[in-house]
């Protein structure tokens, strides 16, 4: 709570109209924001806004693969992973991080320590499966 009292004005602005559980584009958010507040800054500040949120760990950038970068409210600190599928484009939100014994398998067996990663998964979601696509 502490450090989201010393966030930009801009980015307090942005935490407050974002919904846990949307994936948006940074031009989404400026949308959205200049619809709320017709003062609310350009573009560029948004994305100067989103880089910030992104490090101080209330926000999570998520690639789905088609090189757009899109944003995510988190709770602070946190991050999970997409499931998506390529039929319907549903996307599956999981509970948490899938992959902390894989970190403890590379450092062990690489010897090497992970301090960033991405992991999206693309296929088939249950609805589709059913209707053989
Ligand atoms: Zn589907
Ligand atoms: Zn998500
Ligand atoms: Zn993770």
């Amino acid at each position: 709570m502490e450090t989201k009292l010393k966030l930009p004005r801009s980015c307090r602005i942005i935490l407050k109209n974002m919904r846990p559980h949307e994936l948006l584009a940074a031009q989404e958010i400026f949308t959205r924001m200049r619809a709320a507040n017709p003062k609310y800054p350009g573009l560029s500040t948004t994305y100067r806004s989103m880089e910030i949120l992104v490090k101080e760990g209330f926000v999570q950038s998520v690639d789905l693969g088609d090189g757009e970068k899109l944003y995510e409210l988190v709770d602070p600190g946190e991050h999970h992973h997409h499931l998506v599928c390529n039929h319907c484009g549903t996307q599956i939100h999981m509970d948490e991080c899938a992959i902390e014994d894989l970190r403890e398998y590379l450092i062990e067996t690489y010897g090497f320590h992970v301090t960033v990663h991405r992991l999206e998964m693309f296929g088939a979601c249950e609805v589709c499966l059913k209707k053989k696509f």
